[in-house]
């Protein structure tokens, strides 16, 4: 089977605000919406998402989401990554924003897909290097665990029960590290 689409709500072209129909375009793919009035084909793609699995001296950091998906439940942090972004920036990022913390990017863990799911989330293993564990507005609260006491029965994705699971087993791969200290926004417009 070659895709499983997410669902999705989008009913009008993002370009020229004409009704969506969904059309076979080649019989190998899925059907595409497309716009029925200037013939724009709207790709649904994936959504590219970072998680950090951060050590700290008591242990490994996660965040108790206040949001949903997953409210109330433990994950490390992390976010949607935007486009033009290194994903090792975002990894960077979003550990600051989210829990406050500089990290060092040690290595990727995994990168984790799901059939019918958007979200593609690639997972690093990181060392805290500075700041202070806080919370953002996106947070209950953030919380060192020890690597034998972490939260599993109430854990937000499968890609957290996984990405973990993986960690502790010692699962590796070097980071890419031309793009760890590309800037962010150099190239955000250009490949519009
Ligand atoms: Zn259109």
């Amino acid at each position: 089977m070659r895709v499983i689409e997410d669902p999705h709500g989008f009913r009008f072209c993002p370009r020229c605000g004409g009704p969506l129909e969904r059309r076979l375009l080649k019989s190998t793919e899925p059907e595409r919406p497309v716009c029925a009035r200037c013939g724009f084909i709207y790709y649904i793609d994936p959504k590219i998402a970072v998680g950090t699995i951060i050590a700290i001296d008591e242990g490994l950091v996660l965040v108790r989401r206040a949001i949903e998906p997953g409210y109330g439940k433990w994950v490390f942090p992390g976010g949607y990554v935007d486009r033009g972004e290194p994903l090792t920036s975002a990894a960077i990022r979003e550990a600051r924003e989210e829990c406050g913390l500089e990290i060092r990017l040690d290595a990727l863990v995994n990168v984790y897909s799901y059939a019918g799911r958007a979200p593609v989330i690639v997972v690093y293993a990181a060392t805290a290097v500075g700041g202070t564990l806080t919370i953002d507005e996106e947070s209950l609260e953030s919380a060192a665990f020890a690597r034998d006491a972490l939260p599993w029965d109430d854990l937000a994705f499968r890609s957290t029960h996984e990405g973990l699971r993986n960690y502790l087993d010692g699962l590796r791969h070097p980071v890419h590290e031309a793009n760890a200290n590309a800037t962010t926004k150099t190239r955000r417009h250009e490949e519009e």
